[in-house]
């Protein structure tokens, strides 16, 4: 079982539990896994889930676990829809990746760049966050286009847009991912970038793409 059929159950889990479904038959049924038995064993012993004849229930671990997936996949959602007007289609297979476009320490950044939103663009809710709680006391994080920044300047990478699937494993090929720390060395006559030990050069159509937070 790997991490992604895990997080795909938990996902689903979580979801049927929004529409007050319990029932282990219709999460078979749902669940587009081919291997659906041997994941439920795994999601027992690894202590997610708790099953009986008919029912299939998270445990208060799973439960946080699937929170946590699930505010970040609608996160992800609003900011396609939101920021970057994508169509809904494209909206929902693009958030699949979402591992790879908004990383997991940064979504309280983008909750707090969207402002806080209650709701996915189809209406369902997304969990509340740490930042939804304290973000009256709190300045806003400022995330910017890596187009935008100074030569010199550093930041981490907040979350892509990929406007072409081929990009985003263009741009994971070279380091280049949500969470990842950059500085941007030059803007003329081609964009460079350091990333690590390495020295990167990018089309300046892919920096667009690239929005960043300014670390010091
Ligand atoms: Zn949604
Ligand atoms: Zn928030």
């Amino acid at each position: 079982m790997d991490k992604e059929q895990i997080d795909e159950a938990l996902e689903l889990l979580w979801v049927l539990n929004e529409d007050g479904h319990d029932d282990l038959n219709r999460f078979r049924l749902s669940s587009e896994d081919d291997e659906v038995d041997s994941l439920i064993i795994t999601l027992k012993s690894e202590d997610l889930i708790v099953v009986t004849d008919k029912s299939i229930h998270l445990t208060e671990k799973g439960r946080m676990k699937a929170k946590a997936l699930i505010r970040r996949l609608r996160l992800a959602e609003r900011l396609f829809s939101d920021v970057f007007e994508m169509r809904e289609e494209t909206v929902i297979a693009d958030a699949c990746k979402m591992e790879h476009i908004l990383s997991e320490e940064l979504t309280d950044s983008v909750c707090t760049f969207l402002g806080h939103p209650q709701t996915c663009p189809h209406g369902k809710k997304i969990p509340r966050g740490e930042c939804c709680k304290i973000y009256k006391v709190e300045i806003e994080p400022v995330v910017t286009r890596l187009s935008e920044f100074e030569v010199g300047s550093k930041g981490r990478i907040t979350f892509i847009v990929p406007t072409k699937s081929s990009r985003l494993s263009k741009l994971n090929s070279l380091g280049i991912s949500a969470g990842s720390v950059v500085r941007l060395l030059q803007k003329k006559p081609s964009y460079v970038i350091q990333i690590d030990e390495t020295t990167v050069a990018i089309d300046p159509d892919i920096v667009k793409d690239i929005f960043v937070r300014k670390t010091s």
